[in-house]
């Protein structure tokens, strides 16, 4: 069975930890050698940055750690037992921003990702690389090797009656997301190609899910590269998504603040709608798309399907994913 998914950071890793456990793999880690599983992960590089000279990858990194089994869980993000060395002695030299915290040990991956960035490597290539010390059990693609960086228009906080635009990272950590957005962004996108592997992992796949990812800043952002929605358009594959948003609210995080920016209400229905249906609508994405268990959502041309939705641990996402594979088509059983 192939399967694609869609997916940001926390929310994307820990439904992946679901569909490696649906196809009967350990969640974490390595599949066993002739495992007939593939799973390709589209992940979002719209929030990669580069901070004190460094790139940091948020999404690519959360998905490797949380799947390789280096994450901090109560966190989210992050490695198990960091240590904050280096950041306290940035601010010691008052080194700019000091608002995005990277840990010690998490600065190793980065240090190896620009060196490899600098000598010429693709991000792919360098992710890959990576993944050969995490094993994460997932194929790991960045939805493009080209730099596509989210920013967000907002009203510039200093100079009253200006806009500005901030990098998608410093809208959403420096500010927790608080500035009103006029606009969101994903800067450089059209000129950008997709990843090496994506268009064929989504021509060969058996089934596309969309993890419940932010849909504006992470599916959206990996939407946003042209080709992806074309191959989602016109794949084989039953392409269901899983809604982010329960009972009207996201679950972590301040997804409200982006879907307000595109003119999106925070509800399932209307996430739905957003992404449109493949049948009925011209430039729509869904087949399938599962709400929260007791909600409704009527998304014309979508089959919608309410199940419990809330990723409190492995069993839980594993039950999220096997009813999105079932939705999509295929069985897993
Ligand atoms: P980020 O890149 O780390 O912000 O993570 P993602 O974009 O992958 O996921 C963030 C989204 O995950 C948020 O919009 C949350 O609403 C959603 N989310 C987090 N936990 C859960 C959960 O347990 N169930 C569902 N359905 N959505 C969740
Ligand atoms: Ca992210």
């Amino acid at each position: 069975m192939k399967v694609v998914v869609v997916v940001g950071g926390v929310g994307g890793a820990r439904f992946l930890l679901g569909v490696k456990a649906a196809l009967g793999l350990p969640a974490v880690g390595e599949a066993p050698a002739g495992s007939p599983h593939e799973i390709t992960a589209v992940v979002n590089t719209g929030d990669d940055v580069w901070l004190h000279g460094l790139r940091v990858c948020p999404d690519l990194d959360t998905c490797m750690y949380t799947l390789g089994g280096g994450i901090d869980t109560e966190r989210g993000w992050g490695h198990a037992g960091e240590t904050w060395t280096v950041k306290e002695e940035l601010a010691a030299y008052g080194a700019e921003p000091t608002w995005f915290a990277l840990g010690d040990k998490d600065i190793a991956t980065h240090l190896i990702r620009s060196r490899m960035l600098r000598t010429g490597y693709p991000l792919s290539a360098v992710t890959e690389a990576l993944c050969d010390r995490w094993r994460p059990g997932v194929r790991l693609l960045p939805m493009t090797d080209d730099r596509v960086e989210t920013h967000v228009v907002v009203d510039d906080p200093d100079e009253p009656g200006q806009r500005k635009a901030l990098h998608f990272q410093e809208w959403w950590v420096r500010y927790r997301a608080r500035l009103p957005a006029h606009a969101i962004v994903p800067v450089a996108a059209e000129e950008s190609t997709p990843g090496p592997g994506v268009l064929p992992a989504i021509a060969e796949a058996d089934a596309v899910l969309f993890a419940p990812s932010n849909p504006v800043v992470s599916v959206g952002t990996v939407l946003s590269v042209p080709g992806i929605r074309e191959a989602l358009r016109k794949t084989e594959a039953g392409i269901v998504g899983i809604s982010p948003i329960i009972g009207g609210r996201p679950l972590r995080g301040m997804a409200d603040a982006c879907l307000a920016a595109i003119g999106v209400e925070t509800s399932a229905e209307a996430v739905g709608r957003h992404f449109g249906s493949r049948q009925t609508s011209e430039d729509g994405l869904l087949d399938g798309w599962l709400v929260q268990s007791g909600e409704s959502a009527d998304v014309p041309g979508v089959a919608v399907r309410a199940v419990p939705l809330l990723m409190s641990d492995v069993d839980a996402s594993a039950k999220m994913a096997r009813a999105a594979l079932d939705l999509a088509g295929v069985n897993v059983d």
